[in-house]
């Protein structure tokens, strides 16, 4: 599972000075196309780990990048070939490189590299290029054959007739992932999970028939597969070394040994050679294997991921894409949310909830903070900010999960947004701007860790109450609680006793900002006339909505207008702090006693509707600001010294490298599968 931007980030301010930042002149923005803003983050305290902590964390780059080819033929067939020939084109161009043509032609190809293939990364919608047809063909007629990427026995005008629909015709592969129930999912996504002619009943009789139910510890099925038919009938065709993608995971494998030859402990070199076998094998039994001794390992300071892990880009939500992430333990910070769990049973006895529903035994979900030194595969360019797995549900019973925070990714984030003017439009008055200025990037870090590490896992439900008792409100009421236990605990002066947050008035910037998302900007995201449906934004609205109404007659929070504008004005944070408390003890009380009809009454009322006056307004105002709705990164680049043996002497990360740059290094360096 994986946290994708917050709405927080749609528009952070943040405090300089907890920043960890080296280098007070490091440049986050790196490139600005579409719809899409690329920036570049920094690794804090590379520097200050051993030579063979780096030389690792550089095997691991390697085995991270030589899987990129695997990802792009996951997400459609086609997108290889189009690389290829998009990139002979880019980097061969004699004509004019100001030319309307050209520019456009630039502009896709950008998009292309994100979305790694020929589909926006959210929405799964084919790119549109805005060049025409014949510009392209007569790029093409300047390579010759020699340098085309074509399939054995493919002549020139085969290439041709088989690409250019699925660069130009709207209708041809219009979608990745097509989620819409009322089609046959399978059929109609344009991934290359599945083979021709494959339909989505065929598959789930195929696994239907797989799966024990009576089996309490089942493999991940389909994870590592692609599903085909041959000769009319349904098989497997699995990834692995001497199967699907062979010769990208043959790299990963050759670049994985290397890294156990470095790694720190022998709790890492068992699951390194645990994943090398599945790698070989295709076994999943392996990759469970591999997984508990993962997540067990809680001592390494460096951590990966690398292999077929959410399930996303599949419309049934079985094949896992590739991945990997590469990290090492941000002490300082993980230091904070080791903290917050080890007291974890304080907080549980002080909530403001019923004793009754408080858990007498509360275990803090382990939790760390990272910084991430590489993202690839399916989590770039666009990556998330917090990951937590293993994604297998009595894995994560019996062994428990890993939870983290990228936190330099969170940092790049805020500091790329500075200045881009949100809260001068949305925030009502200077004070507040400093006062979030100042303390907002630190307090939303906290809410995070405490959502987290002790929400989601306090209170307990009364004896016989079904877990499934609050049906479609499940999650919004969930998160809610989790919300709350984390914004009520924000204001409490035990954070400064533990030493977790300075300023026993930080919080304010919490609170201000939480009402003014949920009650205002993160309608930014719904189209005019849509209701709420994502749990999470139901939630915020719940919480926002219900704590203005419920602190009305106090004037607690109110709704004014200023110069026609509307801005959120929060006049008592203390009475505040109250009405979340009231509002975490009912929700406790709800989700304790399976009260489906007053969790749904909550919801119904406070969640789901968008005045749509209001509404027209956020998104009138946000339209002025210009701000990406989507963003990603480009990777610090590995640089080798070596000694007169080749020996690696020291390791240290060059910042320069542009995108366009990038991608074709990757291109160059680590084209795996063909062309
Ligand atoms: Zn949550």
């Amino acid at each position: 599972m994986k946290n994708l931007l917050p709405a927080m980030f749609l528009a952070p301010a943040l405090s300089l000075q907890v920043m960890a930042t080296e280098n007070k002149d490091f440049n986050y923005h790196v490139d600005n196309f579409a719809d899409i803003e690329v920036l570049r983050y920094e690794v804090p305290e590379f520097n200050t780990l051993t030579l063979q902590q780096k030389k690792m964390l550089y095997y691991l780059s390697q085995a991270a990048q030589a899987g990129r080819d695997i990802i792009w033929d996951q997400n459609g067939k086609y997108n290889l070939q189009i690389r290829r020939l998009l990139e002979d084109i880019y980097t061969g161009y004699t004509g004019d490189k100001d030319s309307e043509e050209f520019k456009a032609f630039e502009k896709y190809l950008k998009q292309v590299w994100f979305g790694n293939g020929i589909h926006h990364h959210y929405s799964t919608d084919k790119f549109t290029p805005e060049f025409s047809q014949a510009f392209l063909e007569n790029c093409i007629e300047q390579i010759p054959d020699s340098r085309l990427p074509l399939l054995e026995g493919q002549t020139r005008r085969q290439l041709l007739d088989t690409l250019l629909p699925v660069i130009f015709d709207p209708t041809v592969m219009a979608k990745r992932v097509n989620q819409d129930g009322t089609t046959d999912v399978v059929a109609t996504s344009a991934n290359n999970l599945y083979g021709d002619g494959v339909t989505q009943i065929e598959v789930e009789e195929y696994y239907n028939k797989l799966k024990n139910p009576a089996d309490e510890s089942p493999v991940s099925y389909g994870l590592n597969a692609k599903v085909v038919k041959e000769d009319g009938k349904i098989v497997e065709q699995h990834y692995h070394l001497n199967g699907l993608y062979g010769p990208a995971i043959a790299k990963i494998i050759y670049w994985l040994d290397m890294a156990k030859s470095v790694a720190e402990n022998d709790a890492q070199r068992a699951y390194i050679t645990k994943l090398i076998d599945y790698y070989i094998t295709g076994d999943l039994r392996l990759f469970d294997e591999y997984s508990i001794l993962w997540v067990e390992d809680t001592d390494s300071d460096i951590d990966f991921v690398n292999g077929f892990i959410e399930s996303y880009g599949d419309p049934l939500g079985m094949t896992g894409s590739w991945e990997s992430y590469v990290n090492f333990k941000n002490k300082e910070a993980s230091a904070r949310t080791e903290a917050i769990s080890s007291n974890a049973q304080w907080f549980e006895d002080h909530s403001p909830v019923n004793p009754t529903f408080r858990k007498p035994n509360v275990k803090g979900v382990s939790a760390k903070v990272i910084t991430a030194a590489i993202l690839a595969g399916d989590a770039y360019p666009s990556t998330a900010i917090g990951i937590n797995l293993p994604n297998t549900n009595w894995i994560r019973a019996a062994h428990g999960s890993k939870s983290v925070t990228l936190e330099n990714i969170t940092e790049a984030y805020a500091m790329a947004s500075k200045g881009n003017g949100f809260n001068e439009e949305f925030v009502i008055d200077q004070p507040t701007i400093d006062l979030m200025d100042k303390w907002l990037y630190t307090t939303d870090m906290l809410h995070t860790d405490l959502h987290e590490c002790l929400g989601h896992a306090s209170g307990r439900l009364m004896p016989g109450v079904d877990q499934d008792a609050l049906k479609e409100n499940g999650s919004t009421l969930e998160e809610a609680r989790a919300d709350l236990f984390a914004l009520y605990y924000l204001a409490d002066p035990k954070l400064q006793e533990i030493g977790v947050l300075a300023d026993p008035e930080a919080y304010k910037a919490e609170y201000y900002k939480y009402m003014l998302n949920g009650l205002m900007t993160q309608l930014n995201r719904i189209e005019p006339g849509k209701d709420i449906e994502e749990a999470h934004m139901r939630n915020r609205q719940l919480i926002a909505q219900w704590v203005l109404e419920h602190g009305k007659k106090d004037k607690v929070v109110e709704l004014v207008k200023k110069n026609g504008k509307t801005y959120v004005k929060i006049n008592d944070y203390k009475k505040m702090r109250e009405l979340l408390g009231q509002l975490l003890a009912e929700i406790q009380r709800i989700k304790s006693e399976g009260d489906y009809k007053a969790g749904n009454e909550l919801v119904q009322k406070y969640a789901v509707k968008v005045d749509p006056k209001l509404h027209k307004e956020v998104l009138d105002r946000y339209a002025k600001l210009d701000i990406p709705p989507y963003r990603g990164f480009v990777n610090p680049v590995y640089v080798l010294t070596t000694d007169d043996n080749g020996e690696i002497t020291d390791v240290t990360l060059d910042y320069t490298e542009t995108y366009p740059e990038q991608m074709l290094r990757l291109s160059r360096d680590f084209t795996t599968l063909g062309y």
